[in-house]
């Protein structure tokens, strides 16, 4: 049902590959990630859009804020911000260091609440991140990240993707034109690539090997 993709889709997905010249040289700027406790105005965003309420599984006190610097796909590094769990912080840091000094490309990493804590909005503008109290995808628990503890890394190259004998969801729908993992381009995740590899160091679970669907875009701490 998603073979035939709308123009926007197929013109997004040739951008990516074609702006991707400059990685190499770019990413040898020196990575910078800090991690803080959420800072009063960070607090005032998460309350405002309701990304973080009165009965959430986490306190605000356990959670961090990160800046982590990142190379966009025009090979130019970029600053973002992200909130998680604070005793994983430091190896979030770390991870996105590894990222950082591979050139491996992101579009957008911003908080969730830019997005009105929407997971539909934040995916379809390709964004990276982590902290979102929310139900799990396709269900009614409490998502990982409601505990800070996943993160989803550019979920149009890394689709949410569900095959059902009624159909297949791909989630966000613009990630239709990266559901062929055999055909790797700028930004996707694939198996033993240094995304997986810098997750797997720190003892994180990759959505992309789970069997009974694959969120490509997902990684948490307890591998749900
Ligand atoms: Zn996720």
């Amino acid at each position: 049902m998603f073979r035939k993709l709308p123009i926007s889709a197929i013109v997004a997905a040739m951008g990516f590959v074609s702006v991707n010249a400059s990685i190499s040289a770019t990413a040898q700027t020196a990575f910078t990630g800090t991690a803080e406790p959420l800072p009063e105005a960070v607090i005032e965003r998460m309350l405002a859009s309701g990304s973080w309420q009165e009965g959430c599984p986490v306190a605000l006190a356990d959670l961090r804020y990160l800046r982590l610097g990142f190379i966009d796909f025009s090979g130019a590094v970029q600053e973002g911000e992200m909130v998680v769990a604070a005793d994983v912080a430091d190896a979030i840091v770390g991870v996105f260091r590894t990222l950082f000094e591979a050139g491996f490309p992101l579009e957008r990493m911003q908080l969730v609440d830019d997005f009105a804590a929407a997971d539909d909005l934040s995916m379809a503008a390709n964004n990276t991140s982590a902290f979102n109290c929310r139900a799990v995808t396709g269900g009614t628990g409490y998502s990982q990240h409601s505990y800070g503890n996943a993160i989803d890394i550019s979920p149009i190259q890394n689709p949410y993707v569900r095959v059902r004998d009624s159909g297949t969801l791909i989630l966000p729908p613009e990630g239709a034109a990266f559901a062929d993992r055999a055909d790797v381009r700028p930004g996707m995740i694939v198996a033993g690539d240094v995304v997986t590899a810098a997750f797997a160091d720190i003892g994180w679970v990759w959505g992309g090997d789970w069997t009974s669907l694959k969120d490509y875009q997902h990684f948490s701490a307890n591998g749900q």
